[in-house]
């Protein structure tokens, strides 16, 4: 009666790189002000499945990179610099937070302290900033980078 199971059903194996995305290069000649490790490799991973707009490979890499502010500041550092190379400066929807615009208030706080290459300043914010808060700077620093990786000036 009824079906026979077996007792130890098996698994296949899972591939992890049955789908993969092309890490980018991320600048690496960079002092962090307060000498914290910058993940590099994480960032690029980050950089390179949010370029491929492939959310379920990014969203555990996002939750890796808010614990780790120092990683989670070059990434906004980084959208920033892409930001400044195109338009000359950074606009008041980056940076106000009276400016109507899409970009987080965590992303506009670390923005603002970073003005004037004050990046100790950043990176110290960003430290203090809940994980929460992080992960919504690192979301808009990750748009705003895509963007501009997307449409090359
Ligand atoms: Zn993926």
């Amino acid at each position: 009666m009824g079906r026979h199971k077996p007792n130890k059903p098996r698994r296949s194996r899972p591939e992890p790189d049955a789908h993969r995305h092309e890490d980018f290069e991320i600048p690496t000649d960079f002092a962090d002000p307060g000498g914290r490790p910058v993940d590099h490799a994480l960032l690029g991973q980050l950089v390179g499945t949010a370029f491929d707009g492939c959310t379920t490979c990014q969203d555990p890499l996002l939750t890796l990179l808010v614990e780790d502010p120092a990683t989670t500041a070059r990434l906004v550092e980084l959208a920033c610099v892409a930001t400044h190379s195109v338009l000359g400066g950074l606009p008041a929807s980056m940076t106000d937070d009276d400016v109507p615009g899409q970009t987080a208030p965590e992303f506009r706080r670390l923005a603002r302290a970073g003005l004037d290459g004050a990046n100790d300043t950043m990176f110290v914010a960003c430290g203090e900033l809940p994980t929460a808060g992080r992960r919504a700077a690192a979301n808009t620093a990750l748009d705003i980078l895509i963007g501009h990786l997307a449409t090359p000036a």
